[in-house]
């Protein structure tokens, strides 16, 4: 039996790999049409940094030593360009010229492109993606010749990755983004704490708006200019392009293979494509997602390399059962650690799927230990408690709790399962309530009715009029508060309740802290006394990071 891979990184290679651990007979072909295969591509924005300076860390495997370890029979310089279906063969275009290849089982891994929005100028040498080594090599060597602004359109993932490199390398960088905000799957109120970090390193962002066309500059001191759709230019000497990728799919659109509505190959639970004969991984299929369940590819390493592994097992026999994709995804952004998992609340809105979001500030470890870090986290439940997704901002513990509440979404665990976790904790580590069993008390709370929320996009809502009561300290409330807003704090509310029904005045309370502790506390105060009142989630940190415009009174 001859497998032949296309696409020798993340999803190809595992697959070959585990195929030869699966057969020992099986001749096993990876066609690569890049130089290198099986190269860290996650790991190329810290080269651009110099954070990993040999190019050869990168290269995680050879031909050579994959030969010697699993025979396998692995090509680079080989870009297949058709595949005919019924003879069962492939036209390579290889170094010594055209040949054909037959194949009794073909897997497609070729990845994901990089989108080029239709600008004039991409074309300029000053324009690069960050895909490959080799574009990696040539913004090194861009930096290393004096390149002394970039501008860096897109904020996504690799977005921000190569501002933050180019940064650390002293380079003068502007971030385009035609979104409402920096790093668009993450909700607002997270995106702006990323935003502030950006610009406390120094790197510009013009949000909300788009590029139109890189020119090449009439000014000796750049070379090129970059400009906005409002008229304006921005001198640069390097332009990176993140706008987003987009499966590389032509190969199996010309073969006739069945895609999906976003372009992606379609492919069946065991990773099989329309053709029997051909399977499909990677950044180039379609995958379910686990919590909106629409169809979509998802480009990551995680699911690109066990898809791989599982093509393999379904090639060789195996029954598999891949599970649908939850989209985990973690950056680094300076000092700060984003990350997510699960549904986003504007993925969740888009889908039209009921939920109530959750907003809590707490440190990653015990606040008497020093060093603790405040973590910024949402996590959105199904009305009865079920776990639809998580996102958390913050300088240390982020990684933890988004892979614990990722591990608890695979599980379709709810609020009262993510309460009682047993997670590890001394001091120096966590606290004896973790954030993620805080996450489940506070949405144990609100299932159970002992807590009702109100959210930032209530706040201008006049059909919605209501008392605001500020219960922090009268210190705090001078230093900025809602227009208006009553200050009760809230160690004096059980003293000063006939105040609070005089100013509602029949209307309901929103409460308000810094973080939303103190406005529960005051909320179960208020309720118990029959008020109709709600506490504002994540308190005025979570409002200020959702509403960056909002002017607070200091009268
Ligand atoms: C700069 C960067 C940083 C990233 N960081 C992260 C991260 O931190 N975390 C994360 O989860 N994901 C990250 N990713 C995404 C991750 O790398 C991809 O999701 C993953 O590599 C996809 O695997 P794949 O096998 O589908 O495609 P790839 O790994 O892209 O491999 C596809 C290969 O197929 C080859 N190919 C395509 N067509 C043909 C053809 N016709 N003939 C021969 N060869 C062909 C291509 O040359 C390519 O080498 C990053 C990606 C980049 C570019």
């Amino acid at each position: 039996m001859r497998i032949v891979v296309i696409g020798g990184v993340a999803g190809g290679m595992s697959c070959a790999a585990r195929a030869r651990r699966l057969s020992e007979d099986a001749e096993i072909v990876v066609l690569e049409r890049g130089e290198y295969v099986s190269f860290a591509n996650c790991g190329l924005p810290y080269h651009v940094s110099d954070e990993i300076q040999d190019r050869r860390a990168l290269l995680v495997q050879t031909p050579t030593s994959l030969r010697a370890a699993l025979n396998l029979d692995v090509r680079t310089g080989h870009e297949v360009t058709a595949i005919d279906r019924e003879a069962k063969t492939l036209a390579v275009r290889t170094p010594d010229g055209v040949a054909t290849l037959g194949y009794d089982a073909l897997v497609l891994a070729p990845g994901a492109r990089a989108v080029r929005p239709p600008l004039a100028g991409l074309d300029l040498p000053t324009v690069h993606t960050l895909r490959t080594v080799p574009d990696a090599e040539r913004i090194r060597a861009m930096v290393a010749g004096g390149a002394r602004r970039a501008v860096v359109l897109g904020a996504g993932f690799i977005g921000l990755e190569a501002a933050e490199a180019l940064r650390t390398r002293g380079v003068d960088v502007t971030i385009i983004e035609l979104a409402a905000h920096v790093l668009p799957p993450l909700d607002v109120e997270l995106a702006s704490v990323v935003d502030a970090e950006l610009g406390a390193h120094g790197v510009h962002r013009r949000i909300g708006i788009a590029a139109s066309a890189v020119e090449l500059s009439p000014n000796a001191d750049h070379a090129a200019e970059v400009v906005l759709s409002d008229g304006s230019r921005l001198p640069a000497d390097l332009v990176v392009l993140s706008v987003g990728v987009r499966p590389d799919t032509a190969l199996a659109a010309d073969a006739g293979l069945a895609l999906g509505p976003t372009g992606a190959i379609r492919v069946d639970g065991s990773f099989r494509t329309s053709d029997p004969s051909i399977w499909a991984v990677g950044d180039a299929i379609e995958v379910t997602n686990a919590v909106t369940g629409l169809a979509g590819p998802v480009p990551l390493a995680g699911p690109a390399n066990r898809q791989g592994r599982m093509a393999a097992d379904a090639i060789l026999g195996r029954t598999v059962r891949p599970a649908p994709v939850l989209g985990t995804a973690i950056v680094r952004v300076f000092g700060l650690t984003a990350a997510m998992t699960g549904a986003s609340q504007a993925a969740l809105a888009a889908a039209g799927i009921e939920h109530f979001t959750v907003h809590l500030h707490p440190g990653h470890h015990a606040a008497y230990f020093p060093g603790a870090e405040q973590i910024h986290l949402t996590a959105s439940f199904a009305p009865e408690g079920r776990l639809l997704g998580a996102q958390a901002v913050g300088r240390d513990g982020v990684d933890k709790r988004i892979d614990v509440f990722a591990t608890a979404l695979r599980a379709g665990m709810t609020a009262d399962d993510l309460a009682e976790l047993e997670l590890a904790y001394a001091p120096p580590f966590g606290s004896a309530k973790d954030p993620v069993n805080m996450t489940g008390f506070m949405a144990q709370n609100v299932v159970a009715g002992d807590l009702a929320l109100w959210y930032p996009d209530e706040l201008d809502d006049g059909e919605n009029d209501a008392l605001d009561l500020d219960v922090r300290s009268r210190r705090e409330f001078a230093r900025g508060h809602l227009t208006g807003a009553l200050n009760i704090p809230h160690t004096k509310l059980r003293d000063r309740l006939a105040d609070v029904v005089a100013a509602a005045d029949g209307r309901p309370v929103r409460v308000l802290c810094a973080s939303g502790f103190r406005s529960y506390l005051a909320h179960r105060v208020l309720s118990q006394a029959g008020l109709d009142s709600a506490s504002l989630s994540g308190g005025l940190t979570t409002l200020l990071a959702a509403r960056p415009e909002l002017d607070l009174a200091t009268d």
